[in-house]
């Protein structure tokens, strides 16, 4: 393919004719059977694409490079936390994938059913992933930090027949014993699977015994030696299942398909990403959110690249782990979050000059905001160029960015740049629908059909799909992000924070409603807010504000002290340490409208020190001087 490719030209080739742009790109992967249509487009908001054909990530991740790449690394891990480190060619990782996928199936893994995984930053979780994948069984991976009630309703939305688990994780040193956890999410759990495939590490003290627990290490060594063909699967066959936050307390299964993710990773990489096969990149994410997905996991592979995976914090042994590791691994392709970059700043930047960074060539930050002081700081000290790309678990690959593969356009501070090709992005006003004059904050949408590549519907709730996505934009059956943004008038979108009441620490997506069910369960709660505010490190931090049943409980300051540390302890338990506030702040009463509407965008203005504005509808103004004077107390703390 050319490599110069004027931008605007691209991008409307792929808007206006969908299926000969797309058809192009196919042939990036594999077909085991070609497909009929490019495009199926007879039931919006749903699209399918590629339709007929048959294929198969995993064949198209691995086995397609055992000719021409064999003994070329496929993935490169390191552990800082337990010193591990190992290297699998792709002859090697084909092996261990067949070895798995032999496993999962001696337990009853079939295609198009599910396998839940639960595991930290561990070789076998690309694995068991890849297993899934060539078993064409759907794999849904669920974070590391959740607690079990988080983990019980997954395994209760998705059914799974495996849970895939190990002993222990480990971060900053310490280790996290995962068999409580996971026993108690089994217990928790209506449908448990009837397995739990055990990775055992070797860092938590045995402790299962339970019924349900197979070990892996034993099975591996029985199937040493299987080879397990690959399941041809329908273009538009699930892949995976990832949850996601959204505005109600009940986590979303983003679906995904086979074939056009495929095609649509594959493209990205060379589009957006500049990867070239041989190539090694670094993202420094987790498996459990959808950049591990994309750019740990398959992208890399799929386009014959050499991934590395990494389990431990940038700060440890020292902040220079990760030059080093660009440096020790010739790295060309670095990807993390504007908060690790946050993070790293405030390292000493001798560390950071000490590594031989020649082999990298850009860096790409996404997940969160990239504020221009972060953006201008680390390309000056990396001395390479830093690419911004806006993108959320539904779509699975970026929909902004400076997309160098096709046209290398100038940045703009503060933008994460411009539409990537084949979404059709337009920003609407809030009320009318209509597209806003450029300049103008309105919503960012996308038009019907979505790329390849992007989520199919809800896992097993179409109608949810269709209303939470396709329906809150008035007047237009166009898909929301649910992001506020402005665009200048040479198309670069500036990204200006949510619509709804999802909040983003450190690159994670939380719903504030999550965290408020999980405070509520506190016997002492009687009413909870929880907002989003500024944060200088993790781009945002949530904060609670709590009514209690009783307000002699919180009465002197220790009492206040232990009950909000008790509140903090039962969020780490329902949701996990991620969902925990920055903060619990006691009020006797919430801002709410007449009709009892709680005013949280007034409670975040307060918050971070901004006047709420006017509000006609207040029930009792007295609540917001609660707050007023709650935050200020505060901050002279
Ligand atoms: P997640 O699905 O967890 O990846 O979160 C996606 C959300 O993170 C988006 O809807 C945005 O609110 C935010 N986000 C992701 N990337 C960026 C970016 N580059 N700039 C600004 N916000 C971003």
């Amino acid at each position: 393919m050319q490599n110069v490719r004027r931008y605007r030209d691209f991008h409307r080739e792929s808007i206006d004719n969908p299926e000969a742009f797309w058809r192009r790109e196919a042939a990036r992967i594999h077909w085991d059977t070609p497909f009929d249509s490019v495009l199926d487009r007879s039931n919006p908001p749903f699209a399918r694409w590629f339709t007929g054909g048959r294929t198969n990530l995993c064949f198209n991740a691995v086995d397609r490079h055992l000719a021409s790449r064999a003994q070329q690394n496929a993935l490169v891990y390191v552990s800082t936390e337990t010193g591990i480190e190992r290297r699998y060619t792709y002859a090697d990782l084909h092996a261990e994938v067949n070895r798995m996928a032999a496993v999962m199936r001696s337990l009853g893994v079939k295609r198009g059913e599910r396998v839940l995984i639960y595991l930290p930053m561990i070789p076998e979780a690309v694995f068991a992933m890849l297993a899934c994948a060539r078993l064409g069984a759907i794999h849904s991976v669920v974070f590391g930090g959740f607690a079990a009630p988080s983990l019980a309703a997954r395994i209760d939305d998705a059914r799974p027949v495996l849970l895939v688990s190990a002993d222990a994780g480990a971060r900053g040193g310490k280790v996290i014993d995962y068999t409580p956890l996971v026993d108690e999410a089994m217990a928790r759990a209506e449908h448990a699977p009837p397995h739990v495939l055990l990775i055992d590490r070797q860092l938590a003290p045995e402790r299962f015994s339970a019924p349900y627990l197979v070990h892996y290490e034993p099975l591996r060594a029985q199937f040493h030696d299987a080879q397990v063909p690959c399941e041809w699967l329908e273009s538009n066959a699930p892949s995976y299942i990832l949850y996601t936050s959204g505005t109600t307390g009940k986590p979303k299964g983003v679906q995904r398909d086979v074939g056009g993710y495929a095609v649509a990773l594959a493209a990205s990489m060379e589009y957006i990403f500049g990867g070239r096969a041989g190539d090694t990149m670094f993202t420094a994410s987790d498996i459990g959110w959808v950049v591990g997905h994309s750019y740990i996991i398959y992208a890399p592979l799929l386009a014959g690249m050499t991934t590395v995976m990494y389990e431990g914090t940038p700060l440890r042994p020292d902040g220079g782990i990760w030059w080093r590791l660009v440096e020790q691994h010739r790295i060309n392709l670095m990807f993390t979050a504007p908060t690790a970059i946050r993070v790293l700043k405030k390292q000493d930047p001798a560390l950071l000059r000490a590594a031989d960074l020649s082999s990298l060539r850009t860096l790409f930050l996404a997940g969160e905001p990239l504020d221009e002081p972060t953006a201008t700081w680390i390309s000056d000290a990396l001395g390479k160029p830093v690419v911004d790309n806006y993108w959320q678990t539904e779509t699975g690959w970026p929909m902004l960015a400076i997309q160098g593969g096709v046209e290398a356009l100038p940045q703009k501070p503060g933008s994460p740049g411009v539409p990537c090709y084949g979404y059709d992005l337009v920003l609407r006003d809030e009320h009318t629908g209509e597209p806003c004059a450029s300049g103008t904050k309105g919503v960012i949408t996308l038009g019907y059909p979505l790329p390849p590549g992007c989520m199919q519907t809800v896992w097993g709730d179409d109608a949810r799909f269709v209303k939470t996505y396709w329906e809150s934009v008035p007047g237009q059956q166009v898909y929301s992000t649910f992001d506020w943004g402005v665009q200048d008038k040479n198309g670069y979108v500036t990204i200006l924070g949510r619509t709804d009441d999802v909040i983003n620490v450190a690159g994670h997506r939380l719903g504030t409603r999550e965290i408020e069910e999980a405070i509520s369960s506190h016997a002492s709660v009687a009413e909870v807010a929880v907002v989003g505010v500024n944060d200088a490190v993790k781009g945002q931090a949530a904060l609670a504000f709590v009514v209690l049943r009783d307000a002699s409980a919180a009465a002197d300051p220790k009492a206040a002290d232990r009950l909000a540390a008790a509140i903090a302890t039962t969020v780490d338990r329902q949701l996990g340490a991620i969902g925990r506030p920055a903060r619990v702040h006691f009020v006797s009463m919430l801002p709410k409208t007449r009709s009892g509407k709680l005013l949280r965008r007034a409670i975040a203005a307060l918050a971070e020190g901004r006047e709420p504005g006017d509000l006609p509808t207040i029930e009792d103004a007295s609540a917001l001087q609660q707050i007023r004077e709650t935050v200020q107390a505060a901050r002279k703390e």
